[in-house]
């Protein structure tokens, strides 16, 4: 047993169909199986057909009698029933929701989600996945006792056994115990020692399957609050003896030995989380389309300047500006020319501005930038020289733009928004007084 394969994993209620057959016949599977995603199987390719596809269907020119293969789908990844679930995680950075599970004759067996990898990782899968018979043959041997063995032979037993315990049986099956506590209660009632052991041993006892996994086992134990259990097999004949600590650190000495085996595969699933980290958290605080900063971000590293502004008594400026006239420019040439007059001013904010300075994408057409260490008067004149850089910028097709710029000092402990609104402020009266200007 080592961790389990992705057909194990799998779930196997997967509803898949040809790529030839028509878009109409995916719909009736779709509703009839009430699943929102179908597999499409292309010879040894697989996709994943979603409603959503379904949906954007109506504003296409493909009809529903079409085959499925008109249409564009994501491909989902196939691996093979007994691939083990650790070789599965480089799966996780891949968009795809799904990986397909295949039979040896590349039929599909089951599908796999993302969470469906990563919950079948856990430490304590080895609790479910071993069974006390794993364990059992590592553990010492357990002394088989007739219970017609006379008392005093199965204490001389005990002792020189050294065992605590000892398990009486009549057909090989468990029907008694007698352990040391046992022991001491004989002597100090003055037993009759010569009596048969099975008029003294606690009867029934309560056995378990060799079987069981070792968390059940361990349920057991502690809800019954027994030390040790006695295992049986298939037709209830001793199997052995494990006491819970035992089960417990073997456990651990069996998880301790699974981790070393797999060292590799967790060095990389350590390096595949720290990617995705990595690249969440830069999600999270870049602008996709000018690759400044994003507003969130701006508002963070604006809190961490200020505070080393007001450790050191300083200042800095605030500067926000708004491309005059933007909304000409969609209309005049479109929104993806639009787009390129956004990403051609961020990158003269970015190399007009020092490694220092903070830009970001405020929003739309609107930039702010913070200036560490900077007064007003020095953002002003910053800022004048930027406006002129933006006003000689040629851009394809659509020549020049100008910008508007408002201007904010920061001094003291203050919010974000109530700088933004001070350089708004100012941006609005370079608006109104004729565009293309500095004001404060
Ligand atoms: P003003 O000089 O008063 O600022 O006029 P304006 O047309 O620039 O101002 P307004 O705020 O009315 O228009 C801003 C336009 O920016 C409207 C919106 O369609 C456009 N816009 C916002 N975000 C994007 C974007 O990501 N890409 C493109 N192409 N246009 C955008
Ligand atoms: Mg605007
Ligand atoms: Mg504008």
């Amino acid at each position: 047993m080592k961790f389990p394969s992705a057909g194990d994993i799998a779930s196997t209620q997967v509803v898949s169909i040809n790529i030839n057959e028509p878009i109409s016949k995916a719909i009736d599977m779709m509703i009839v199986s009430d699943h929102r995603d179908i597999i499409v199987q292309d010879y040894d390719l697989f996709y994943v057909l979603t409603a959503i596809e379904v949906l954007k269907l109506r504003e296409s020119s493909i009809k529903l009698i079409d085959p499925i293969s008109h249409l564009t789908l994501k491909r989902t990844p196939a691996v093979k029933k007994d691939t083990n679930v650790l070789n599965l995680l480089r799966f996780l950075d891949e968009l795809t929701e799904y990986i397909c599970v295949i039979n040896e004759d590349r039929t599909i067996y089951g599908l796999i989600t993302h969470t469906d990898i990563t919950s079948n990782i856990d430490p304590e899968i080895i609790m479910d996945n071993y069974t006390i018979e794993d364990f059992l043959r590592l553990t010492r041997r357990v002394r088989w006792i007739n219970k017609e063995m006379s008392t005093s032979d199965v204490l001389s037993h005990m002792y020189t056994g050294e065992n605590d315990s000892v398990i009486i049986v009549e057909e090989q099956k468990p029907i008694g115990i007698l352990t040391t506590k046992d022991v001491v209660q004989l002597i100090k009632h003055n037993a009759d020692l010569d009596l048969p052991i099975k008029a003294y041993m606690n009867s029934p006892v309560e056995s378990i399957h060799k079987r069981t996994s070792i968390r059940e086992a361990l349920e057991f134990v502690k809800a019954k609050h027994y030390k040790r259990l006695i295992v049986v097999d298939d037709e209830g004949r001793l199997s052995g003896i494990i006491t819970q600590k035992e089960l417990i650190l073997l456990t651990y000495n069996r998880w301790a030995l699974v981790m070393k085996e797999h060292q590799e595969e967790l060095q990389e699933i350590n390096s595949i989380l720290k990617a995705q980290n990595q690249e969440y958290e830069l999600l999270a605080s870049i602008d996709p389309l000018t690759k400044l900063y994003n507003r969130y971000k701006f508002k963070q590293l604006f809190n961490s300047s200020l505070e080393t502004m007001l450790q050191r008594a300083g200042v800095m400026s605030l500067v926000l500006l708004d491309i005059d006239f933007f909304k000409k420019v969609n209309d005049q040439y479109g929104h993806n020319v639009g787009d390129d007059v956004l990403q051609k001013i961020s990158e003269l904010l970015k190399n007009e501005t020092r490694e220092v300075d903070i830009v970001c994408r405020w929003g739309g057409e609107e930039f702010t930038i913070l200036f560490p260490t900077v007064d007003l008067e020095q953002a002003c004149t910053i800022a004048e020289k930027i406006r002129g850089k933006i006003e000689q910028l040629e851009i394809d097709k659509v020549g020049h733009v100008t910008a508007s710029f408002g201007v904010a000092e920061v001094s003291g402990k203050v919010f974000l928004e109530d700088v933004v609104a001070k350089a708004d402020d100012a941006l609005y009266k370079a608006k109104s007084s004729g565009r293309n200007k500095v004001m404060w």
